[in-house]
């Protein structure tokens, strides 16, 4: 079993993404199980053709963990992809991260955690507590980062990239990095930037998704990319980062870069 996470910024377009990814998998026969770990809980939610599925945390806080079931969290999806949503507290009470916490112990618990691949879709602006676990624990080996060319972008991958580093020293946790994603804002010298600073942090910028209307058109009808255009040239992006995440062999230490590298690099790639 193959488990991997993503993670990134809030609205870099992990979900995006994740679900994209997962659908192509799920296309070509792969078992997937797709965790949403944001408390916005719309990882899933094109997969789901619109639906937004009850979170954990709701369930167990509603019912306490001991009396929920596989069904009543674990939902199928577009492509037979197996969606959960780890969901998060309400505003202003509680900690964002339990709900993955809460997620991790109850599909334990039930035996979920399976399949040829798991896809965890994490977000990655406070690399805290819960948000760490899909790292932590042995869970996700391999780490993809999502980032465009901004700024506030490249700084998030740059922490989280830092949180791998720590973490690789420890003996529990086997995670590393697996590579960037660049999800495109078109940005100047976006592209080169973005490998740029892969390179930097000892890895590869392994996939180069455009920014896209069709994204959105799909969005609009409740769907992936995958679903609603398989014949459009996103969906063939997502398929071959499908296909290089099935082949994945490279993981690296990252090195991460200080403020000011990482501002000095931006800099770089932005004519003035
Ligand atoms: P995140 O999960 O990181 O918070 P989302 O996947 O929800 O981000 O994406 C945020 C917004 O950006 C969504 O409205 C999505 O449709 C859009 N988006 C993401 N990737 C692309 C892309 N490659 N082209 C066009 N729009 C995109
Ligand atoms: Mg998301």
């Amino acid at each position: 079993m193959k488990q991997i996470a993503l993670y990134g910024k809030g609205g870099i377009g992990k979900s995006t993404t994740s679900a994209n990814l997962s659908a192509a998998l799920g296309e070509v026969g792969l078992d997937v199980l797709q965790i949403g770990c944001d408390p916005k809980h719309d990882s899933t939610r094109m997969l789901m053709h619109g639906a937004w599925i009850p979170t954990v945390l709701d369930l167990v806080r509603e019912r306490g963990e001991g009396e929920i079931t596989t069904d009543e969290v674990v939902f199928t999806g577009y492509a037979g992809v197996r969606c959960v949503e780890a969901g998060g507290p309400e505003p202003g009470i509680g900690c964002a991260g339990r709900g993955i916490i809460a997620t991790f112990q109850l599909l334990e618990r039930l035996g979920a955690l399976k399949g040829d691949v798991i896809v965890y879709d994490v977000l990655g602006d406070v690399v805290c507590g819960g948000f760490a676990m899909p790292m932590r624990e042995g869970y996700a080996q391999e780490v993809y980062l999502v980032t465009s060319g901004e700024l506030m972008a490249l700084y998030a991958a740059n922490n989280i990239a830092k949180a791998i580093a720590r973490l690789s020293q420890r003996s529990r946790s086997s995670c590393s990095l697996a590579g960037v994603i660049c999800n495109a804002k078109n940005t100047e010298g976006e592209e080169e930037l973005v490998r740029e600073f892969a390179r930097r942090i000892n890895s590869e910028m392994v996939a180069y998704i455009p920014r896209s209307r069709t994204v959105q058109l799909a969005e609009i009808h409740r769907q992936t990319v995958m679903e609603y255009a398989p014949a459009s040239e996103q969906a063939a992006v997502y398929r071959s980062l499908a296909a290089q995440v099935t082949a994945n062999t490279r993981s690296s230490i990252p090195t991460p870069l200080e403020m000011d590298e990482l501002e000095d690099l931006a800099l770089q790639f932005t004519p003035v």
